[in-house]
Formats: C-alpha cells, sequence, structure tokens
C-alpha cells in the first residue's frame, strides 16, 4: 500500500469508531467532531489529509504551526480547513497564536485569556476558545484545577474579545482506556455544573488515538487523534511534545 492508502483507511477507521461510539452515547456522528493532530507531521501529508476529506487540525506549538499554517493557506486557498491549537500557551506567543488559530484548546489563566483579548481586539476578532481544566495531580502541569474553573469562567466572560466554547482535559495515561473514563466523566459533570451558574459550554474536547471511544461514550464533542491518523510519531519529537 502507498502512504496515501494507510492514510485513507487509518481515517476511514477512526470516522468509523468515532460513529459508532457517538450511536452508542445516544448522539449522531454529526456531533462529534474530529481534531487530526498534525504536531510533527509534514505539509506534504497534511495536504493529502485534507484531500481525503479532513478540515480540522491541531497543532501543539505556535512556531512549527506558523509556517504549515502559512504555507497550506497559500497553497491551498480554496479549502475551509480549521486550525485549533492543542498545546500549552505561552503569553508571548498570543499575538502570533490569535492571528492562526480558530479555537485555542488551552486557555488556564485569566492573564493569558486577557492576553488573548487584548490581541484578538487589535484585530477585530473575537477568539474562540476551551478552558483547559487540570482533573488530577500526576497529569501535565497545565490547566486550571476543577475548583478554580469557575471563577475563570467568570473573569474570561468579562472579555468580549474572548468566546469561551467548552473546556478541554488531558488526563493521565493509562493503558486500559476503561480506568480514563471517570476523568472524562468529571470534566462532563463540571461543564453540567457550569451551566447551573449560568455558563453554556457546549464543547467537550477530551480523547486521544487511544481513549477517544471512552471519552466520546462520555460526551466528548472534539476528539484530538493523531497517531491514529498519521502514525506513530518519532521518538524525540514526542520527547520534546511531552516537555511542552
Ligand atoms: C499529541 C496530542 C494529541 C494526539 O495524541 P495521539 O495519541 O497521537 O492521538 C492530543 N492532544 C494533545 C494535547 C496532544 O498534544
Amino acid at each position: 500500500m502507498n502512504m496515501n492508502t494507510v492514510l485513507l483507511e487509518n481515517i476511514k477507521n477512526v470516522y468509523r469508531k468515532i460513529s459508532s461510539a457517538a450511536i452508542r452515547s445516544g448522539r449522531t456522528p454529526f456531533d462529534v467532531k474530529l481534531v487530526a493532530v498534525t504536531k510533527t507531521v509534514d505539509i506534504l501529508k497534511i495536504q493529502e489529509a485534507m484531500e481525503l476529506g479532513v478540515r480540522v487540525f491541531g497543532e501543539n506549538k505556535v512556531q512549527e504551526a506558523i509556517e504549515k499554517i502559512t504555507s497550506i493557506r497559500n497553497e491551498m486557498p480554496d479549502y475551509a480547513v480549521e486550525w485549533h491549537f492543542i498545546g500549552h500557551l505561552q503569553k508571548n506567543k498570543a499575538k502570533t497564536a490569535v492571528q492562526l488559530f480558530d479555537l485555542i484548546h488551552s486557555v488556564d489563566s485569566a492573564s493569558l485569556a486577557g492576553e488573548l483579548n487584548r490581541q484578538a481586539e487589535k484585530i477585530g476578532k473575537v477568539q474562540r476558545v476551551l478552558i483547559q481544566v487540570k482533573l488530577s495531580e500526576e497529569e501535565s502541569k497545565y490547566g486550571i484545577p476543577a475548583e478554580g474553573c469557575m471563577k475563570l469562567l467568570e473573569e474570561v466572560s468579562s472579555m468580549p474579545h474572548v468566546k469561551i466554547e467548552g473546556l478541554m482535559t488531558i488526563p493521565p495515561f493509562f493503558d486500559d482506556p476503561a480506568m480514563v473514563r471517570p476523568y472524562f466523566k468529571r470534566l462532563r459533570e463540571l461543564r453540567d455544573s457550569a451551566a447551573k451558574g449560568g455558563f453554556q459550554l457546549p464543547e467537550l474536547s477530551m480523547g486521544m488515538t487511544h481513549d477517544f471511544e471512552a471519552a466520546i461514550l462520555e460526551g466528548a464533542t472534539m476528539v484530538r487523534v493523531g497517531t491514529g491518523i498519521f502514525g506513530e510519531r518519532a521518538a524525540k519529537e514526542e520527547k520534546n511534545s511531552s516537555v511542552v
């Protein structure tokens, strides 16, 4: 099989699993958006995925994304592709992030949101964001603890150029996806209790290659899948990306 065939099979496989899990969760396949994670993936392969129908891509480093997004927008201007930022965002990259990304999944402080608000105002944009929530001690060091979530929602909701569309989490890794389900459930419950406090947050970004079906069963509306579509990343790059 050539590369394109492998890519097509992977994409079909992921969509098949998304559809089946969405239906099992009492929803439709249209309720779950696939974010194809393209960190370390080269431009040609991303363009192949676009030609195969993938329309939403996720990057985790601003610097790496600049060249990719700029040249893809230049070379394929007719493709209505969405770019999502899924990594940790430093405040000094907020300006570039606002220029590049349709949705930023990783807002975890009022000061970062404030900087995004300032930069978005300058270019007349309303920046769509998700709040990244940290649900356990051992997981990634980024994200706001669940206890701080309501206060952050209140602070960010007063910013006219930032629009909060939902919550995101990166749970700890378990070999058995069943073990991670309680974390996905907690993010959904947090979303539901925020709704009682007056914050409508439709999107739940949770689930990666090895656990996205469990995430969908707990209500994920966006799954972030890299390896399952593009194959294993080089070990060196993987190490780098786990540090971000
Ligand atoms: C890399 C990454 C993913 C995708 O991981 P896979 O296991 O390759 O599917 C999802 N979310 C975030 C935040 C990532 O950094």
